[in-house]
């Protein structure tokens, strides 16, 4: 993806300074472990690459409001979300040890300096597990951010190359939502607040911004909107070309985002656009 990289801990702190000098608030961490397995081990290693890079951060800026994905598919050697059983031509995602393993990942990220965790791969019972296992361990002030309404979409391709985490077989649409059915989003939201969610989130963006809205308007909990990597490539692609005057595009987007009640915007533009809003200002 153009502008986006790959970064190892030592130069992860440097970024965290910049975007901090931006005047933005909070980062959104993904790591990518240097070995991969069927257990996704990488994901809750004390020694992990989003624990060494934690601390790291935590260290030099921690103001900064530290976030964490928490999913397994970027450790699992297969790139699934969740623990897989194949069997014959079929294979499952088993949803308990999965909800386990994530477990292990929350608590891990919250011992390393997490201020919030972020699900994002929409097992059943995760947000209620994860938050019971941070209370008890002394977490209580560590917050959630739900994935609660995401999409199978075909925007994340870009991510997941970036990721590295394109599933080897079989597909995330037994366990993403269809992209028809909105009632099942809201039902889903709901269940997530239930068990505990303190940020719930709806993604991709665009797409579902009718979503986002009725999100917004039926729980008016903190609603976040994730701005996927294709919605970024595409608008990047037209930009290269001359087609769209990016930074016109990206604030009519960021704009109609915010209309549609979103609290807080993850996006790949972060940066640019912090710096856009001060110019606009002055
Ligand atoms: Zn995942």
């Amino acid at each position: 993806m153009p502008g986006v990289f790959q970064l190892p801990v030592e130069e992860v702190v440097d970024e965290a300074r910049r975007v901090q000098d931006l005047g933005l608030q909070a980062i959104l961490l993904f790591g990518i472990p240097a070995e991969k397995d069927e257990q996704a081990s990488g994901a809750y290693a004390e020694n992990g690459v989003v624990q060494e890079a934690l601390r790291a951060i935590k260290s030099k800026c921690p103001e900064l409001v530290a976030i964490t994905d928490v999913c397994l598919c970027e450790y699992m050697s297969h790139g699934h979300c969740g623990v897989t059983r194949i069997d014959g031509d079929h294979f499952h995602v088993l949803n308990d040890e999965t909800v386990e393993l994530l477990v292990k990942t929350a608590l891990s990220h919250a011992a390393a300096g997490a201020d919030m965790v972020a699900p994002s791969d929409m097992m059943d019972g995760r947000i209620g597990a994860i938050r019971e296992a941070l209370d008890a361990n002394g977490f209580d002030q560590i917050g959630i951010m739900s994935y609660a309404a995401k999409f199978a979409s075909s925007f994340y391709g870009p991510f997941r190359e970036a990721a590295e985490s394109p599933p080897q077989f079989g597909d995330r649409r037994s366990y993403q939502m269809d992209s028809a059915n909105a009632d099942e989003a809201l039902r889903e939201v709901a269940l997530d607040i239930n068990e505990g969610a303190d940020i719930v989130m709806v993604k991709p963006a665009l797409p579902y911004i009718d979503v986002l809205w009725r999100v917004r308007e039926r729980f008016g909990k903190p609603t976040a909107v994730y701005h996927v990597s294709g919605e970024y490539a595409m608008v990047k692609a037209a930009a290269e070309k001359a087609i769209l005057d990016e930074r016109a595009a990206v604030l009519e987007i960021m704009t109609a985002l915010k209309r549609a009640g979103a609290d807080i915007i993850v996006t790949y533009w972060a940066c640019e656009l912090a710096q856009w809003l001060c110019e606009q200002k002055s």
